[in-house]
């Protein structure tokens, strides 16, 4: 079996609302896995049951094998849960190559042992520049997060949580505020990291979907109505009908 992440029969109810309705879905392992849907279908719901902030009514979701139905967010990190976090979590007066340290550094739990730790620190900053030699951010590695444009920051996020080594990284929206040539970048940073861990993305942005997707889930009133490749997607008259009716016109 090589799903990393396997929800079954999931089913969250805010009052009278259901916001996730019976969802099924799996991850497998190095897939590129979309979740689409319009406005309040129930994505951002999803995502939080995944990464533990919302406990779900009913269901299972297994993480590599594991039930983490009702595990804590830490433990599911344990397990190799990423997630991109809003922008925010990155430290503003601080440079891009030690925002990239300190994210290794706490990787390891900052617990090796004393004898160790000069070799250790080497490791992290030969592990930061290779980090930087592979992306958009190498000419911009001493440059401070605050001074960065935003495009920068979000593949600055990406590149943090791509190295705390997740088997599956959760990204929600990570195109939203981008420019056409901003949103490029972010797409072949995203392709460039396809096989280092399977990712669960949620995007409205069509083209990026259509380019990286393996599979794609439509989410539409907390249920998925429909799952495959791009070309099934583009070609179902359900989703044409409840989502991309409208580009189409
Ligand atoms: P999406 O991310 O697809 O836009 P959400 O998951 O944010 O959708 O929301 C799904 C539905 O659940 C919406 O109708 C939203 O208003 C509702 N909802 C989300 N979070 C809460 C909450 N904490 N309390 C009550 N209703 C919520
Ligand atoms: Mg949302």
């Amino acid at each position: 079996m090589s799903h990393v992440l396997e929800i079954s029969g999931l089913v969250k109810t805010f009052g009278g609302l259901t916001a996730t309705d019976y969802v099924s879905l799996t991850v497998d392992t190095g897939e590129i896995h979309a979740l689409i849907g319009p406005n309040g279908a129930g994505k951002s719901t999803l995502i939080n049951q995944i990464c533990g902030e919302i406990i779900p009514n009913a269901g299972h979701i297994h993480l590599a094998g594991r039930d983490v139905t009702r595990l804590p967010p830490a433990e599911r990190v344990a397990l190799g849960l990423g997630r991109t976090f809003q922008i925010t979590s990155l430290l503003d007066d601080m440079t891009v190559r030690q925002n990239l340290g300190l994210a290794i550094q706490a990787r390891e739990g900052g617990n090796f042992r004393i004898l160790d730790r000069a070799s250790r620190r080497a490791e992290v900053w030969d592990e930061v520049a290779e980090i930087l030699r592979s992306g958009t951010l190498g000419a911009r590695a001493d440059v401070r997060v605050a001074d960065l444009a935003h495009g920068e920051k979000k593949q600055l996020e990406l590149a943090m949580a791509l190295s705390q080594r997740p088997r599956l990284l959760l990204l929600d929206e990570p195109m939203a505020g981008l420019g056409h040539v901003e949103s490029q970048q972010m797409i072949e940073a995203l392709q460039a990291a396809r096989g280092e861990c399977a990712m669960l993305l949620v995007e409205h942005d069509m083209e990026a979907v259509f380019a990286l997707a393996d599979r794609i889930s439509v989410l539409v009133y907390g249920r998925v109505i429909a799952a495959g490749s791009a070309d099934d997607i583009r070609a179902n008259p359900a989703v044409r009908e409840a989502y991309l009716g409208e580009e189409d016109a």
